[in-house]
């Protein structure tokens, strides 16, 4: 399979100061595939969004700067080209949804006036065919009467039906990639079925790669051929979907596991993992999850252990991972 981004090494850093800095991506690679949606999991405050921004451009609002890496989007690498090159980039073969439609629709322009801005910005369609396009994209992302719609203001619309918008504006130009960071985590579990469900349809028609960012489980299983788990920063498992599920290996990604509901289990209460994600300014030495970890041993502490190989496409940062693993059930 051909690999449309190729994100390596990339390390990003926020300062308080031209000296003083704290790492929130460590060092991560990944790839995505052409048509693949691969997950990005975690707890808040593991780097996922920051992982995002990072690779589209997007660092600029903030404290944060790429200091290592290569983020290579179809052989090209996004993080030397010019911010003009990046923002017709962005929007266009690259696009991102977010967890707040809100925050990307503009409170005081009507979504027709929007989404022509969009389509116009990356196509030679005029002003009335972009209007007809945006019509088309609103009808196949389910809204039922895309003209009523166009010509209402953001705060008209309820969540679900903005998050519908937002998902046709990242759709319009008909990106290669799409970054969804908790596109439905806003959203009640029977608006937010849906729009996974249209997700999955759009991806398969066009054939898109999608980023799936989510600390969601549920949406990972549903989503997803194969994902990658975040934790303080770092990568520490890789694995295809069903090996994930079924045979995890690195202790914070079962923990995780475990803490997902059952469908009739009638289990109410679940396992959480005790303690919370470290403070970034004052990591541990050795393996970062040590301190929430119930298999810890001197050997974790001492020491930070790779992402080892662990079976086919399957890795996981643990040192139980290169050790015979014989009493851990
Ligand atoms: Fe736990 Fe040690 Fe593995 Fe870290 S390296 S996850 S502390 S067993
Ligand atoms: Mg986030």
């Amino acid at each position: 399979q051909e690999n449309l981004l190729e994100v390596k090494q990339l390390r990003t850093e926020f300062f308080s100061s031209k000296t003083s800095s704290v790492t929130a991506v460590n060092e991560i690679s990944f790839s995505i595939g052409k048509g693949e949606i691969l997950g990005l999991v975690g707890e808040s405050g593991c780097g996922k969004s920051v992982t995002s921004l990072s690779i589209m451009g997007l660092l600029t609002a903030t404290s944060g700067k790429v200091t290592k890496g290569e983020v290579l989007f179809e052989g090209k690498d996004l993080l030397k080209i010019s911010e003009k090159e990046m923002r017709e980039i962005r929007g266009g073969e690259m696009s991102m949804i977010f967890q707040e439609p809100m925050s990307s629709l503009n409170p005081a322009m009507r979504i027709d006036k929007q989404m022509i801005e969009g389509i116009r910005l990356h196509t030679d369609l005029s002003k009335e065919e972009a209007r007809k396009r945006a019509a088309e994209i609103l009808a196949q992302v389910g809204i039922p009467d895309p003209e009523r719609v166009l010509k209402n203001y953001p705060h008209q619309l309820s969540g679900g039906m903005s998050q519908r918008v937002m998902i046709a504006m990242a759709m319009s130009c008909q990106p290669k990639l799409l970054i969804a960071d908790e596109p439905t985590t806003a959203l009640d579990v029977t608006i937010q079925a849906q729009i996974l469900d249209l997700m999955k349809k759009i991806q398969e028609e066009k054939g898109m790669s999608i980023l799936m960012i989510t600390h969601d489980l549920g949406v990972v299983a549903e989503m997803c051929t194969r994902a990658i788990v975040m934790y303080a920063g770092e990568i520490v498992e890789e694995a295809p979907i069903d090996e994930l599920f079924n045979a995890p290996q690195h202790p914070y990604t079962k923990g995780l596991i475990a803490s997902v509901p059952k469908l009739g289990s009638g289990v109410k209460v679940l396992p959480s993992i005790p303690g919370s994600v470290p403070d970034l300014s004052s990591l541990p030495s050795g393996c970062r999850f040590a301190p929430r970890c119930k298999y810890a041993t001197e050997k974790c502490r001492a020491g930070k252990p790779e992402l080892f190989e662990v079976g086919e496409n399957h890795y996981s940062r643990c040192w139980l991972a290169s050790e015979d693993r014989k009493g851990e059930k």
